[in-house]
């Protein structure tokens, strides 16, 4: 039997005798009310996100979080041994199990385990720059002149120098005890937040719909990118995908908002559309996917990546051949 719940189409089930299989209409129906829960409560940008070039859908943490209202469940975090934060070496990691706790009975329905450490990259490794001789602020290489300039937004004196004057380059550098520990709040949330997705998916039996262990997308995300065909010449046209089932709500604001920061940037829309792989059409849709795929990501970010994406496709070295088009 089936009871609908306005809004989340929840299924309750009348449980057949042991041994005895649940009655195919049921698993339809549940099966049918999940893709319902998706279609029509989930809205892409917000409770999943897609990332270009990857076609499927990861679930963050308020989609998580809408599968538990969905099964009327609460999270319960409980810390398992594993967990451990080391002072002296700078060291810790976070691992959680995540309960989802029917809230009328307190019956345990799913259980999902995560887990995240400060030796992570992202946390480990911090982006570091020559310093500026004058101020000795962190210089940023121009896009538009070959210089290293010492901004003066972020601080700096405003002086800028001539590339081959300047010993150093972009680069990785540990980051330091400070730095480190900064990261742990993040890294016991992010273990938690891992923990709950990955009991979401258990819950709702959705991980056919979600990938999962993309939570925090772009790691996985940036080699699959890589790994794609050479990039068509920029007067090419640009690689058509099927357009996505929904699309985050663009406001017409924020469009405009977007236009001017590509305007801004010096870059076209063909340009956004050719390497974020959208239609012309759609390229707000496809920055506004590309930002919520990843907490703390904005229209900047993903004009930056754009832009080094774009300068990685147009370089092509002196006297290389063009790649055959067949391997033979
Ligand atoms: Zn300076």
């Amino acid at each position: 039997m089936t009871e609908e719940n306005e809004g989340y189409g929840v299924v309750t089930y009348n449980a057949p005798p042991p041994g005895q299989m649940v009655a195919v209409a049921e698993v339809r129906d549940a099966l049918d009310a999940m893709h319902n829960l998706v279609n029509t409560v989930l809205e892409e940008g917000i409770h999943y996100g897609t990332i270009p070039g990857v076609k499927d859908k990861v679930l963050l943490k308020p989609g998580a979080e809408e599968i538990f209202k969905a099964f009327l469940c609460r999270p319960e975090f409980v810390r398992l041994p594993e967990s451990f934060v080391g002072w002296a070496e700078c060291s810790a990691s976070y691992a959680y199990k995540c309960r989802a706790i029917h809230v009328v009975s307190e019956i345990v329905l799913a259980e999902g385990e995560g887990m995240c450490t400060t030796r992570e990259t992202k946390y480990a490794l911090r982006s570091s720059a020559p310093a500026c001789p004058e101020c000795g602020h962190e210089l940023r290489k121009s896009k538009k002149a070959a210089e290293w300039y010492c901004w003066t937004k972020e601080g700096g004196c405003g002086a800028t120098f001539a590339l081959d004057s300047i010993d150093g380059s972009y680069g990785k550098r540990p980051a330091t005890s400070e730095e480190w520990a900064d990261t742990l709040n993040t890294v016991m949330k992010m273990a938690q937040k891992r923990a709950m997705v990955a009991c979401a998916l258990t819950l709702g039996a959705v991980s056919s719909i979600f990938t999962q262990d993309m939570d925090d997308g772009v790691i996985e995300a940036e080699p699959v990118t890589r790994r794609a065909a050479p990039t068509p010449a920029p007067t090419g046209r640009p690689p058509t995908h099927p357009p996505a089932a929904r699309s985050p709500l663009v406001s017409a604001l924020q469009r405009e908002q977007m236009l001017a920061a590509m305007k801004a940037a010096e870059l076209s829309i063909a340009d956004v559309a050719l390497i974020l792989g959208c239609e012309q059409t759609r390229v707000p849709e496809a920055i506004a996917t590309w930002i919520f795929a990843e907490k703390g990501r904005t229209v900047a970010a993903c004009l930056g990546y754009v832009t080094t994406r774009l300068q990685a496709a147009t370089a092509t070295p002196e006297g290389q051949e063009p790649l055959p088009l067949e391997e033979e």
